[in-house]
C-alpha cells in the first residue's frame, strides 16, 4: 500500500520546489465513477505550510513586479504550450477526479490554454490614461500597481479553467500567487502547476498548497501578507472569506452560486430551446454555476416543449465519462450526490410533481459510482426550495406562465443573479429581458451556461461580490489604479 501511495503522491509547490507537508499526512482523491479507484494522494497541509508559501510569494514579489508585463506574459505563453502538449493527460485526470466526460474535460483544458495566451497578450496592452490637467505645465495620468501576494481559492467543477483564469491575470499584472485548489480536484491542480513549474517561473512567483478548506482556506483569510483573495465556490464559504478579508483590509473577489432560469416564450424556436435546456441543465451533470435550473415556459407551448424535453432526456447516455458515447458522468463526489438526492426528496415533499428521473443509479456499471438520473419536476411553485436554492446537479424545475412579465417576475424572485437565458424571436421581448433581468450574464437564444474568456464574467445579487473576472475586467481586481501628477 505505501508503495502505491508513493507512486501516486503529489506534493505542495512552494518556492519553486515540490515539498511534502510538515504534517506527513495525505488526502485521497477518488474517482466518482468508480470509488474503488484512488486517482492520487495530495498533501493534507497545515497552516505552517501555507504561511511558508506566502513567505516565498512575498520574497519573489519585488523582482517579479519589476519585470515588464510583456516579459511576464512570455512565461504564460510557455505555460500554454506545455499545457497544450499535455492536454490529454490533464483532461483524463480531470475526468477521473471529478467525473465530467472526457470531451468536456478536453474542451476545458483547451480553454485553459486559450486563457493563458489571452492574458499573455494582455501584458502588451495599455494600463492607463493621460488626463488633461487644469495646470497646463503638468502631466496627469493613471497607471496600475499590482496588489502583491494573491491567494487563489478554487472549486472542483472547473479544476483547470478557474485556477488559470485567476492565476494568469494575477501573474501578468505583477502579483505573486498562492493557489489552494479544491481538495476534490487537487491532483488535476498539481498537473496544472507542473506546467507552470516547467515554464521556469522564478522561485516563489507561483505556489500551491493543498489541504482542507477549513485549514488552508482559513489560513489564506488570516495571513496578513496576502493582499488580495480571489474565490469561486459556495455562498457560505464566499461570505466567510469576504468578511475575513474585509476585517483585515484585504481586497477580495467572490464568484458564487446561481439559480439560473431559461424563459421560453410563445414565439420561441422550441427545438432550439429544448436543446439549450438539455445542454444547460445536464452537461457536467448540472454542476456548473451557470447551469440552467429553472425552466419558465409560456402556457401556450408548455405541453409541446415538455414532450420534446422528456423525449430528449431519454437519449442521454449516463456512465463513466472516460467511456466513448457517454454524455453525462457521475456527480463529483458522494456528498454532492447526497445533496442532490436530498433536494429531489424536498421537491417531492413540498408538492412538486416528479415527471422524470429522480433516482440514484446503483446497478451494473453504476455500482461503484455516484450516479443520478437527469431529473425534471413540474408544478413547481416559485417559493419552493427547488426553485430557490442552488442544487448543483441535473435537476430542472418547470414552471408555466402567461406572459413575459410574469416570467420575469419569477425569474428575478431568487437571491441569485448569475446567468439567465430567454428564447424568443420578438425583439421587444429580448430588450425587456436585457433591461429587466437581474443577472450578470444575459443570454438570448442561447443556453444559460456558456462564457467567452475575453468577456467579463460575474453575477449580480448574491452571486458575486459585484466584481467581474475574465477578459479585460480582470485588471480591476488584480491591480490598483495610481493617479499620477507630474510637474
Ligand atoms: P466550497 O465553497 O466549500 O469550496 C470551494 C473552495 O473553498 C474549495 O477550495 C474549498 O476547499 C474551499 N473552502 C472550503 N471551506 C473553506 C473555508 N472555511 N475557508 C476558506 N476556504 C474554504 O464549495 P464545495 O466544493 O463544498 O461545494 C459546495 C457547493 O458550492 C456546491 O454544491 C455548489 O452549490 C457550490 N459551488 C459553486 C461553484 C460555483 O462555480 N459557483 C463551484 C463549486 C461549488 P476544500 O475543497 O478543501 O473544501
Amino acid at each position: 500500500m505505501s508503495v502505491e501511495i508513493e507512486q501516486k503522491k503529489y506534493r505542495n509547490f512552494i518556492n519553486g520546489e515540490w515539498v511534502p507537508s510538515n504534517t506527513g499526512e495525505v488526502l485521497e482523491s477518488r474517482n466518482p465513477a468508480d470509488a474503488d479507484e484512488v486517482v492520487g494522494y495530495v498533501q493534507k497541509s497545515s497552516k505552517k505550510d501555507l504561511d511558508d508559501s506566502v513567505k516565498a510569494a512575498k520574497g519573489a514579489l519585488r523582482s517579479w513586479k519589476k519585470r515588464s508585463s510583456v516579459e511576464r506574459g512570455q512565461y504564460l505563453y510557455k505555460v500554454a504550450d506545455i499545457l497544450e502538449s499535455r492536454l490529454d493527460e490533464v483532461a483524463e485526470t480531470m475526468t477521473r477526479e471529478m467525473g465530467k466526460t472526457l470531451p468536456e474535460a478536453m474542451g476545458e483544458t483547451a480553454r485553459g490554454v486559450a486563457i493563458l495566451r489571452y492574458y499573455a497578450g494582455e501584458g502588451m496592452h495599455k494600463i492607463g490614461d493621460v488626463i488633461p490637467s487644469t495646470d497646463n505645465r503638468a502631466l496627469l495620468y493613471t497607471t496600475r500597481a499590482s496588489l502583491g501576494v494573491v491567494g487563489v481559492i478554487t472549486p472542483w467543477n472547473f479544476p483547470v479553467a478557474i485556477p488559470i483564469w485567476k492565476m494568469a491575470p494575477a501573474l501578468v499584472y505583477g502579483n505573486t500567487v498562492v493557489l489552494k485548489p479544491a481538495s476534490e480536484t487537487a491532483v488535476t491542480a498539481a498537473k496544472v502547476l507542473q506546467c507552470f513549474q516547467e515554464a521556469g517561473f522564478p522561485s516563489g512567483a507561483v505556489n500551491m498548497v493543498t489541504g482542507p478548506g477549513s485549514v488552508i482556506g482559513q489560513a489564506i483569510i488570516d495571513n496578513k501578507d496576502i493582499n488580495g483573495i480571489t474565490f469561486t465556490g459556495s455562498n457560505e464559504t464566499g461570505k466567510r472569506i469576504g468578511q475575513g478579508a474585509l476585517a483585515r483590509g484585504a481586497k477580495y473577489q467572490l464568484e458564487m452560486g446561481g439559480k439560473n432560469p431559461v424563459i421560453v416564450l410563445e414565439d420561441a424556436d422550441i427545438d432550439l430551446a429544448v436543446e439549450a435546456t438539455i445542454s444547460g441543465g445536464f452537461r457536467s451533470t448540472g454542476q456548473k454555476c451557470t447551469a440552467t435550473s429553472r425552466v419558465i415556459v409560456h402556457r401556450s407551448i408548455y405541453d409541446q416543449f415538455k414532450e420534446k424535453l422528456l423525449y430528449r432526456i431519454d437519449e442521454i447516455t449516463i456512465g463513466d465519462g472516460m467511456n466513448e458515447g457517454i454524455w453525462m458522468g457521475p456527480c463529483a463526489s458522494e456528498s454532492q450526490l447526497n445533496t442532490i438526492l436530498s433536494y429531489i426528496q424536498k421537491g417531492k415533499e413540498e408538492g412538486a410533481t416528479l415527471i422524470k428521473g429522480g433516482k440514484q443509479l446503483t446497478d451494473g456499471p453504476f455500482e461503484k459510482g455516484y450516479f443520478v438520473e437527469p431529473t425534471v419536476f413540474e408544478h413547481v411553485k416559485p417559493e419552493m426550495t427547488i426553485a430557490q436554492e442552488e442544487i448543483f446537479g441535473p435537476v430542472l424545475a418547470l414552471m408555466k406562465v402567461d406572459s413575459i412579465e410574469e416570467a420575469l417576475t419569477i425569474a428575478n424572485d431568487v437571491e441569485y443573479g448569475l446567468s439567465a437565458s430567454i428564447f424568443t424571436t420578438n425583439i421587444q421581448h429580448m430588450l425587456s429581458f436585457v433591461d429587466d433581468m437581474e443577472a450578470g450574464l444575459i443570454r438570448v437564444n442561447a443556453e444559460s451556461a456558456g462564457v467567452e474568456l475575453q468577456a467579463p464574467f460575474g453575477g449580480m445579487k448574491q452571486s458575486s461580490s459585484h466584481s467581474r473576472e475574465q477578459g479585460q475586467a480582470a485588471i480591476e481586481f488584480f491591480t490598483s489604479i495610481k493617479t499620477v501628477f507630474i510637474k
